[in-house]
């Protein structure tokens, strides 16, 4: 089955695309960002909240949604739409990103391609075998085993809009035999995937495949044709995307430039504000990333300012006495309030909810914003334009 995308424009100077992908709960409009409801909520936020930001999708996370509070009971509530009171289209993955991130360091430290270091982490990964992976719970200890038929019958409890399907995320400091391994064994739990959810998977359920192949450019094109040849609705991009960011944008570039046009794109784990408008540029139509969510959560909040990679610490001493505003001239609801940036850095000192919850409300409004210009913009015709303004350091 394909996915029902429709592309309602191209960039003439780019691989930016515009469009609409339509699931079982609603339309997406592309390129888009999906905030992630890591645990069956955006942190802090209502639904009508982040509908209201502008969000059409949310990401919710296999692998926790499976330890805590279990699959089952999310479909005894009626599945996750209705459990988490979010109507509109769930994108889940797959749970092998977490599985890995276990037993190679920490998550960010794999997509960015630092060595990892993750505390007393390693070792949660008992075993990875042809037939799954065989992981110690961190809920209860527990030795559990995840197969790609495990993901996919969680995704199918879950009864999102679009499953993503089992794949080992290949760390980066990893020989590149072990990366072709690897990836030829993602393929092959690939058509387990395809296999189980023609069978078992949901009416309407999309299945998106998952580009791996490191940062080698040989094996990340083979993948992006293995997927392609398989009958997915979609295609993600996921794994070591390289430890520079022009790295990634190449690695992007390789799998983008041999994926068929008409299904829909996603890249996994990235979206800094740079990262989106380089993604779209190579043809990516949804992005997931924990990153504004998190840093507001830590008093970091996003700023129209690429020397400062678009943040700034609302935590900073020199900020006491600051009686600027979150961000001059900003629509968002949390702005809206009118805040000083000293008042914000003494809640957020403070660990106060209310100050994690407004910046993570600018955070993705800001974010929010920045893909909306940019999608109106490919449709306008002044796709490269809108792009130069935003690195910049344009407001969005
Ligand atoms: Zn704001």
């Amino acid at each position: 089955m394909a996915a029902d995308f429709e592309i309602l424009a191209v960039d003439s100077g780019s691989m930016a695309r515009a469009g609409v992908l339509r699931v079982a709960h609603g339309e997406i409009r592309t390129p888009a960002f999906v905030p992630l409801a890591t645990k069956g909520s955006v942190r802090g936020l209502t639904p009508a909240e982040v509908r209201d930001l502008g969000f059409d999708m949310v990401l919710g996370n296999t692998f926790h949604l499976h330890l805590n509070p279990g699959d089952e009971r999310i479909a005894g509530q009626g599945g996750l739409h209705s459990f988490m009171r979010w109507d509109g289209p769930i994108i889940t993955d797959s749970g092998g990103f977490q599985v890995f991130s276990m037993g190679h360091g920490t998550v960010a430290d794999e997509i960015k391609g630092r060595a990892p270091n993750g505390p007393g982490r390693s070792g949660s990964v008992r075993a990875i075998e042809e037939e799954g992976v065989r992981y110690r719970a961190y809920t209860d200890g527990s030795e559990r085993f995840m197969a790609p038929e495990t993901s996919m019958e969680i995704q199918a409890n879950l009864g999102s809009d679009i499953a993503l399907v089992f794949d080992e995320c290949t760390p980066f400091h990893v020989s590149r035999d072990y990366t072709a391994r690897s990836t030829e064994r993602t393929h092959r739990w690939l058509d387990r995937c395809l296999d189980w959810h023609a069978e078992h998977g949901p009416a309407g359920q999309l299945v998106y495949g998952i580009v791996q192949g490191g940062v080698h450019e040989d094996l990340r094109v083979e993948s992006a044709q293995a997927v392609a040849a398989r009958a997915c609705d979609g295609i993600a991009i996921g794994g070591s995307l390289g430890a520079e960011k022009e790295q990634m944008y190449e690695v992007v570039r390789w799998a983008t430039a041999v994926l068929p046009p008409e299904r829909p794109r996603h890249l996994l784990g990235i979206g800094e504000i740079d990262d989106l408008v380089a993604g779209v540029a190579r043809g990516i139509d949804t992005f997931d990333c924990v990153m504004p969510t998190r840093l507001g959560r830590h008093g970091v909040a996003l700023v129209p300012e690429p020397g400062r990679r678009w943040r700034i610490d609302l935590t900073a001493a020199s900020l006491k006495d600051s009686d600027e505003p979150l961000m001059e001239g900003c629509p968002c609801p949390a702005c809206a309030i009118g805040y000083s940036r000293s008042y914000l850095r003494y809640m957020a000192k403070a660990r106060e909810l209310t100050a994690m919850r407004l910046i993570t409300v600018h955070n993705l409004a800001f974010v929010q914003r920045t893909v909306a210009r940019l999608r109106e913009a490919i449709l306008a015709g002044t796709f490269e334009q809108v792009s130069a303004e935003i690195l910049g350091g344009a407001a969005p």
